[in-house]
């Protein structure tokens, strides 16, 4: 239920400078931005907007930690994230409701996101103590190899809104627990979770100059002199592969370290032996996860011939059932898009399905009035050519097309040089494993809409990204393997 009083106290709470050095201060001009609730327009807070002189004070802030954090002891590292994690899951809802009033996502999702976004801390508490090595006997003998894992060193991070809290940690929580400092600049419309997080982290025992977080509305000028500086020695980016592609060509010329999280195009395969209510369920959750604004999202749907109209029935009645409205009233489902320029790409893409001759099941017209709402959309009929087919939507529409055979939907699904993941839904082994095999992405949803966990390697190939996030490999990212020959032992 929507509580005013209780909203104010909560972005009340939240530093609103920069965290430079353990220290929260404004920006060094004294500009700020303003942060917005998508749901309504109004301002939620100002936050100290950084220019390029506070962003080369958090990287000397970083670098100066560096050397004393990597020399911190694993267990005591661990135990910083193991902190972390319970004050988060602590004020679990405080979080959550901070982000939906900047982000606007209804708050259950929000909830969500705060568990999914503390688990990246508790695994890599987990994680910090068992950073390996090796010792072998070469194979012709004599001589040993000896290897060892070191932090990468300072690390800058760059993050966008659609997942505020969550695409923080998952970078966040593994450079710590490999040794490295940070720098991050959270998207400028969802700035307060991050900043939230910082002091959450400081409350928690890290110490000064680990974390620098800078808000800043001028992203290229303020982080282009961080990245070049030479001093960062990895880039890791979630966001856009347009903006991805720039950062790495910024990387190249320090030969920095990179990780690259970026747009994805996935395909929603429903086979006629699936069993189509788990299909319809795997659905709603890959495509209205973050009123679509995922790039996880189902964007383009293949349903086989023989269960197309059954399948786009039941999605239809399930999307047209949803409550959208602000995230924070009860039972709503839909929150608004995150900002005009998105909802009017999520219009733009529909008119033109539309115009190219796709019908509209359900939905398909933006509401009238205040925030940025969008209403779940079932499309139908959608020519190959439509825009939708081809780029990111990142709003709640289900665009459907038919296909006969395997390889027909295999070469649809495979027709975008994205590549994070696709989702599958079939009963027959045979044809999960084969078609698993063959789709080109970092990962598959196999009769399930739903892949993002911290114990599991997330990520893409392709222009989808390099690099995973979570599991065992999450700390490699953040470890260098330097290897000692030793010589002299006969
Ligand atoms: P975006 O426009 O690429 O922005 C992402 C972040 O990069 C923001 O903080 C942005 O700040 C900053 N940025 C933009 N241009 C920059 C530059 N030249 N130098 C330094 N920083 C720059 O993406 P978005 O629209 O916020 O996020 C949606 C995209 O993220 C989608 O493509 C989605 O698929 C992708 N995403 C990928 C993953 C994944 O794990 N693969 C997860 C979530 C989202 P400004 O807004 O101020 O420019």
């Amino acid at each position: 239920m929507t509580n005013p009083d209780l909203e104010r106290k909560v972005l009340e709470a939240v530093p609103t400078g920069l965290l430079i050095g353990g220290e929260w201060r404004p920006a060094a001009s004294g500009a700020t931005t303003k942060v917005e609730d998508p749901s309504t327009g109004e301002v939620l807070a100002e936050v100290a907007d950084a220019g390029p002189e506070d962003g080369m004070a958090a990287l000397a802030a970083a670098h100066e930690a560096q050397a004393g954090f990597a020399a911190m002891a694993p267990r005591e590292r661990g135990e910083i994230l193991r902190r972390a994690y319970e004050a988060m899951i602590g004020r679990a809802d405080d979080l959550a409701l901070l982000m939906t009033l900047e982000m606007g996502k209804p708050l259950a999702e929000s909830r969500g996101e705060v568990t999914y976004a503390a688990e990246f801390f508790r695994w890599f508490a987990e994680e910090a103590v068992r950073i390996g090595g090796g010792y072998a006997t070469a194979p012709a003998g004599g001589s040993r190899f000896l290897v060892m894992k070191q932090p990468v060193g300072p690390c800058v991070f760059i993050t966008p809104w659609n997942f505020p809290l969550a695409m923080g940690t998952r970078k966040i929580g593994p450079a710590i627990a490999a040794g490295c400092t940070v720098v991050i600049k959270p998207a400028p419309q969802t700035p307060l979770s991050m900043l939230a997080l910082g002091q959450l982290l400081l409350d928690a025992g890290l110490p000064a100059g680990v974390l620098n977080v800078i808000t800043a509305t001028d992203a290229a000028g303020v982080m282009e002199p961080i990245i070049t500086d030479g001093r960062a020695r990895k880039l890791s980016f979630t966001g856009s592969t347009g903006v991805g592609k720039i950062l790495l060509r910024q990387c190249a010329d320090k030969v920095l370290r990179t990780s690259m999280e970026l747009g994805g195009n996935a395909s929603f395969l429903v086979f006629d032996d699936a069993d189509l209510d788990k299909a319809v369920e795997g659905a709603m959750l890959a495509k209205m996860r973050n009123m679509g604004e995922a790039c996880t999202a189902a964007n383009r749907f293949y349903v086989q011939r023989g269960v197309a109209e059954e399948f786009a029935a039941k999605l239809a009645e399930r999307m047209g059932g949803l409550k959208v409205g602000r995230g924070t009233e009860e039972g709503v489902q839909v929150g608004p898009l995150v900002d005009a320029k998105g909802r009017e790409k999520v219009v733009d893409l529909v008119g033109d399905a539309v115009e190219n001759g796709a019908q509209v099941k359900v939905g398909g017209r933006a509401a009238d009035g205040p925030g940025y709402f969008y209403p779940p959309t079932v499309l139908v009929d959608v020519p190959k050519e439509s825009r939708l087919n081809h780029e990111e939507i990142f709003g709640p529409v289900a665009p459907i097309s038919v296909f006969d055979t395997e390889s027909e939907a295999l070469a649809a699904a495979n027709a975008t040089e994205f590549g994070l993941v696709n989702y599958v839904f079939t009963e027959n082994l045979n044809r999960a494993l084969r078609v698993s095999e063959k789709l080109e992405s970092g990962m598959v949803g196999l009769n399930t809409g739903l892949v993002s966990n911290p114990a599991a390697p997330f990520g893409g190939i392709k222009e989808s990204g390099l690099g995973r996030e979570g599991g065992t490999v999450g700390i490699e990212e953040f470890l260098e393997v330097k290897y000692v020959a030793i010589g002299g032992l006969g």
